[in-house]
């Protein structure tokens, strides 16, 4: 039987045996009260390996961007977010309705950035005027995920840390994958991370933990988010059970991020022979692929496309807007990406009619 290759996210990624062993193992306590030992030597390691005083483990990315952004934020303030990003696109608008806070959604470069004269547009607004929210916050998304993972560069990052200063708000960073984008840069996590007061990141995503996210920054700020956390239902009792497991992505799962790099820009080269498939321009930096059916060149829609495929057993993921993502991660080998190149080959072969 062909294997089922699942290139629709790198979430689908299961916990390791080192991770379910070190679960079993580990020295549990009720993290409500601060006693779980598991949970304070994630929240200790986290910390420094991302060069920040404090962490926070939460149960999810969006709820460490919640949090983060509810601390940053009084209500009625204004949160500066990108219009592709995971806090406007994908957390059910949980800043407005939570927070009472206005996003100010500003569009995305391609490389992911968010371009720095329209955040201070949105940051430029007459503070003894009544009319207008106050910006509070600036988030920023590295690597931006609907713009197939590429990462922010340093320099721009530094750039926003500025602009966020100039203008008296907080910078947030949505490091989700901010492991994958230290990689492609070539430089340490807390390189990154250096530039915002608060970053999130996940454990849950290429680090293959099944559950967590981390929140790191300064003492006041993680402190409140910590209180935050609660208030949002995300106090958890013997959490060291899923800390045991964040604390294995961190040690074991990091360096193996080149491989799902690897397998990315093999999986790209392969799709770039499909005749029909239109490839992002450039190669990937990080473990996403981004591509769309050339409807100018085959008969399949993109429907079609991802239905025989996901008939095939090859899982991609539709973005919107008929673009496409296909995901690598530790559980597909370069194996599996061949035979996957193989299969979307066929699927293409088949269109009902060329319109060539
Ligand atoms: C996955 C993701 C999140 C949210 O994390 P969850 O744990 O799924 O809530 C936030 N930002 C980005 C960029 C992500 O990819």
């Amino acid at each position: 039987m062909s294997p089922v290759v699942e290139l629709r996210s790198d979430t689908f990624t299961l916990p390791t045996a080192r991770m379910l062993e070190a679960a079993t193992r580990a020295r549990l306590g009720d993290d409500v009260y601060g006693e779980d030992p598991t949970v304070r030597e994630l929240e200790e390691l986290s910390a420094d390996l991302l060069g920040k005083p404090a962490a926070c483990l939460m149960p999810s990315g969006t709820m460490a961007n919640l949090a983060a952004l509810l601390t940053h934020s009084p209500r009625g303030g204004k949160a500066v977010v990108g219009a592709e990003s995971d806090i406007y696109v994908y957390e059910a608008g949980g800043v407005a309705v939570l927070g009472g806070i206005v996003y100010e959604p500003v569009p995305t470069a391609a490389d992911g950035s968010l371009p720095l004269d329209a955040v201070a547009a949105a940051c430029e607004v007459d503070a003894d005027d009544p009319q207008f929210a106050l910006p509070a916050v600036l988030s920023v998304e590295t690597p931006n995920n609907r713009r197939g993972g590429v990462p922010l560069s340093l320099d721009y990052l530094a750039g926003a840390a500025a602009l966020a200063r100039d203008h008296g708000i907080a910078f947030h960073l949505d490091g989700a994958r901010i492991f994958n984008a230290a990689l492609a840069l070539g430089v340490p996590a807390a390189d990154i991370a250096a530039h915002a007061d608060t970053v999130q990141f996940c454990l849950s995503k290429g680090l293959s933990a099944p559950v967590g996210s981390m929140l790191v920054g300064d003492e006041a700020s993680i402190a409140a988010a910590h209180r935050y956390r609660k208030m949002l239902g995300g106090g958890m009792r013997q959490a060291g059970l899923i800390a045991a497991c964040g604390i294995v992505a961190l040690t074991d799962m990091v360096d193996r991020l080149a491989d799902d790099h690897a397998h990315a820009v093999r999986l790209a080269s392969g799709l770039a022979e499909i005749d029909g498939l239109r490839l992002d321009p450039e190669p990937p930096r990080t473990n996403m692929v981004l591509f769309a059916v050339d409807t100018e060149r085959t008969t399949h829609t993109t429907a079609s496309f991802l239905a025989g495929a996901g008939e095939r057993g090859v899982r991609i993921a539709e973005l919107g807007r008929d673009r496409i993502r296909a995901a690598t991660h530790s559980g597909v080998t370069a194996d599996d990406v061949d035979h996957a190149v193989q299969v979307l080959a066929d699927v293409m072969a088949a269109a009902p009619r060329a319109a060539r």
